[in-house]
């Protein structure tokens, strides 16, 4: 089958990889020069089926009031006249619930453990580099409230088949020495996490499918697409026209324009966030972490460092406010302060496609043969190889491996 697959991003390579290994003729479109220029270039590398409790959760209402007007609040939302913006965000506090957030979490869980494993047997058969680490991700708590709810947290993770373990502060500090002046007052280590370079992966990956048959078309701008009857038939793109029957569209937070124009909504929205990379100093962590309470995360990638977080909801816009940016590198300076030298600092903003559940939009659209593969918001290079899979499955009409229950755009009605 032909099949077109609308971005080179970590989600539309990973599934252009699998479409061309089962056989299919796959041509990939981007407008940037090369795969994985976007939202996946700078992110924060972790590999993190424990990050998945969603945004919308019961702890979230409260604290984003007590972080409005604040610059430097982890999330910021930015008042704008958008009605989209605020159907999402309704559809956000329906999500806030203690039911939704366990069907939310096995949902993104579903996911990120099937991409996990199938991450490692990928590397393992490909042996694909790309600044790896497998030592596990270890989540890190001072506030002791925040440390009890975070612990329920991951009992209720575990029940869904995620190993995590609860540590003291002396634990934590066996497992990465870096923390050793951190004032901590406990952690939870999940030993099968990872992390690694999303972009290197990217491009690595988009080379091996190359190698297998498949084309990718960069500097090339999709303006729309075109349907006959209810039917896909053609992708317009400033290159020219490519008649087709069958695409995938995985432009991140650039799907949702695209959907509108063909009469559908998508709830995707655009959520900024930062990441600075340093050389590694000699107090630098060399496992993954994550500060729950600051919603930032820090990667060892070779000799560099890559710090991330915060999210800011602004519209498309990636331009970089120096003063979030610095944030963030002072905030992780302050926890770790032989990190890396702030001098050579290298600042990043990308913008996350958010859905209001946290949970990825795979599955068919209301067009024939157009499918859709997007909204992975905090999570796409942890969940990219799994959905590729499952998208390559879905489109060749195989049954998934997984479970697509509530993973489509139906669950928005
Ligand atoms: C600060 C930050 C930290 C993060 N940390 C992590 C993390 O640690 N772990 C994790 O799992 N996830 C993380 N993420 C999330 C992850 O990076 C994203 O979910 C993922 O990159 C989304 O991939 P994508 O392929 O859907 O989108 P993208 O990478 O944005 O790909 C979309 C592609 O579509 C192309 N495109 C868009 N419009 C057009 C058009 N009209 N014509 C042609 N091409 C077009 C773009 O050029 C782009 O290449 C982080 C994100 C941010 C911002």
């Amino acid at each position: 089958m032909r099949v077109i697959v609308l971005g080179a991003g970590v989600i539309g390579t990973a599934t252009a990889y699998w479409l061309v290994r089962d056989g299919h003729e796959v041509t990939v479109l981007d407008r940037q020069p090369g795969a994985g220029l976007e939202t996946s270039f700078a992110n924060g590398g972790q590999i993190s089926a424990s990050h998945a409790e969603p945004w919308a959760n019961p702890a979230t209402p409260a604290k984003v009031l007590r972080w409005l007007g604040r610059k430097d609040a982890p999330l910021l939302w930015r008042w704008r006249l958008d009605p989209a913006l605020w159907a999402w965000g309704l559809r956000f506090l329906a999500n806030c619930t203690p039911g939704r957030t366990r069907i939310n979490t096995e949902r993104t869980l579903r996911i990120a453990l099937y991409s996990r494993t199938l991450l490692k047997a990928l590397r393992a058969e490909t042996g694909i580099e790309y600044d790896q680490r497998s030592e596990g991700i270890l989540h890190l708590y001072r506030d002791g409230r925040e440390f009890d709810l975070a612990v329920k947290a991951a009992a209720a993770m575990r029940a869904m088949g995620l190993e995590r373990r609860v540590l003291d502060p002396a634990a934590c500090v066996r497992l990465e020495p870096a923390l050793a002046q951190a004032k901590l007052i406990g952690g939870i280590h999940s030993p099968e996490d990872e992390s690694g370079d999303a972009h290197l992966f990217t491009q690595r990956l988009a080379v091996l499918a190359q190698e297998r048959g498949a084309t990718f078309r960069y500097a090339t701008r999709i303006e729309a697409i075109e349907t006959e009857a209810g039917r896909l038939c053609a992708i317009r793109t400033d290159q020219g026209r490519l008649a087709c029957q069958t695409a995938v569209l995985a432009l991140g937070s650039f799907s949702t324009g695209l959907a509108k124009s063909l009469g559908f909504t998508l709830p995707v929205v655009p959520a900024k966030g930062y990441s600075v990379t340093l050389p590694a100093g000699p107090g630098a962590p060399k496992m993954s972490l994550t500060d729950d309470e600051l919603k930032m995360v820090y990667s060892r990638l070779g000799e560099r460092l890559r710090i991330a977080g915060t999210a800011e909801f602004a519209g498309l816009d990636a331009a970089i406010d120096p003063l979030r940016a610095r944030l963030l590198l002072d905030r992780a300076l302050g926890l770790l302060p032989q990190a890396g030298d702030p001098a050579k600092a290298q600042y990043w903003a990308g913008l996350r496609p958010v859905t209001p559940d946290s949970v990825p939009i795979l599955g068919p659209s209301p067009i024939a043969g157009l499918f859709l593969a997007t909204g992975h918001g905090t999570l796409g290079w942890t969940m990219s190889v799994g959905t590729g899979r499952f998208m390559a499955d879905l489109v060749g009409g195989k049954r998934p491996e997984i479970d697509p229950k509530g993973l489509g755009i139906d669950r928005f009605g």
